[in-house]
């Protein structure tokens, strides 16, 4: 079959490449390797559709780790999954498609069944306790192989979903991983349980994690503020329901951090004032994913008693922080990660019962993810999700 991903040769050659000087489709290729045989536990998916995020750009420039590490890692945490050890590795982390195989101790499944493939791997499911805690817990295509930019895919049939019957193939593919990662963000007990008339700051929200976060504080009834940087990404976000909209290309510079990367508190002073006038009020949550450049800024804007809920560092996992501004102001700081399986559930019961809409907003063929890889890492216009057709 084809597929996409690095070879043990590649990671050679980019890791002693500086890694500013790294971009996604430098390195990325297509190659052929065999279908994957699946194991009593798992299935084998022929994929129709598919969606991009940002951790295959991570993967790509091998940073911070490799996939072969990352794999290794997994194998370390799940012996059994001593298979997902080749000299390739497959990237991908949201897909849907057909089954065409199943293991022998597979339930409920079947060949021929439409899925969508959420990409939490754990060996087995305990009854109330949260998979996200699991030592065993990977995601796949990125900790695991065997990803969703090929021909088929092996993953565990845990990790199924039914695939809503309105959806095309790309639309499918492509909204899982981060519709899955904003729900347990915003709704769930496990991140900020946003309520009612609160006022959630929402990074990036033109983006795949962006322009889920802003359908769910609507859903819940609470009060959006969009954080884009230009004219189309704030249309993009009003389209989806947006209450507030901050254009960041409105503003003159944006220097959250001064030269020594402290906190420029000049700056978060009049940024934050900008926000509440905005809003008439002030912030309750904020929904992080940049790190380096805002987290301080992100703690700092918030109303007295709030939550900063994040889940990723785009610009960078070292990040400075003002603790007075935490302490003293009883906020609190939510490490989130995907979604256990009752929230993946209930995030795609959302899709198909269409409380929330697809973002699918460009569809590409295969060989065009590297080019679009390195737009996600350029901050290009792209918008909401982009979803791959087989
Ligand atoms: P997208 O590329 O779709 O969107 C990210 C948005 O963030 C961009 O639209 C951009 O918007 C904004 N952005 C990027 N860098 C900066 C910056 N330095 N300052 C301000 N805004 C910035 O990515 P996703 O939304 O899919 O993912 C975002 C991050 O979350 C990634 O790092 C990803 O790996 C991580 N992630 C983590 C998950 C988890 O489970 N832990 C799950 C899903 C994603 P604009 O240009 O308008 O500012």
């Amino acid at each position: 079959m084809y597929a996409l991903g690095l070879q043990d040769i590649d990671i050679d050659k980019i890791e002693k490449i500086p890694l500013a000087e790294r971009l996604p489709s430098n390195f990325l290729k297509v190659f052929e390797c065999e279908i994957p045989e699946p194991k009593d536990d798992e299935v084998l998916v022929k994929i129709f559709g598919a969606g991009l995020n940002y951790n295959s750009v991570w993967q790509s420039i091998c940073s911070p780790l490799s996939s072969k590490s990352l794999i290794e890692g997994h194998v370390r945490r799940n012996s059994k999954d001593i298979h997902h050890l080749k000299n390739y590795y497959i990237f991908g982390s949201d897909g849907a498609g057909i089954i065409s195989k199943v293991g022998t101790k597979v339930k409920n499944w079947k060949i021929g069944d439409q899925v969508v493939i959420h990409c939490n791997v754990v060996p087995t499911h305990e009854k109330n306790i949260d998979d996200m805690k699991s030592l065993s817990q990977s995601i796949w295509g990125y900790e695991t192989n065997f990803g969703s930019f090929a021909e088929y895919t092996c993953v565990k049939y845990n990790q199924l979903l039914k695939k809503p019957a309105h959806l095309s193939w790309p639309e499918a593919g492509s909204y899982m991983l981060t519709l899955g990662t904003a729900y347990r963000m915003l709704a769930s007990n496990n991140g900020a349980k946003i309520q009612k008339g609160e006022n959630c700051l929402i990074w990036g929200g033109a983006g795949g994690l962006g322009s889920f976060a802003i359908q769910i504080c609507k859903m819940i009834g609470a009060k959006s503020i969009a954080i884009v940087s230009n004219f189309e990404k704030a249309n993009y976000c009003k389209s989806l329901g947006a209450d507030f909209v901050i254009n960041l290309s409105e503003f003159g510079s944006f220097e959250y951090l001064n030269k020594l990367e402290s906190p420029n508190y000049l700056f978060w002073k009049k940024f934050k004032n900008k926000i509440n006038d905005v809003i008439n009020g002030e912030v309750d949550v904020v929904f992080e994913h940049i790190g380096k450049d805002t987290l301080g800024f992100s703690i700092y804007i918030l109303k007295k008693g709030g939550r900063v809920v994040t889940c990723a560092a785009s610009s960078g996992y070292l990040a400075k922080i003002d603790l007075r501004y935490l302490w003293m102001e009883v906020k609190s700081l939510i490490g989130s990660h995907f979604a256990n399986l009752q929230e993946a559930e209930m995030a795609n019961k959302l899709m198909i019962n269409k409380t929330i809409k697809p973002v699918t907003k460009t569809i590409i063929k295969f060989d065009q993810i590297p080019i679009f890889l390195d737009k996600m890492y350029n901050r290009e216009n792209v918008f909401g999700k982009i979803g791959i057709k087989f």
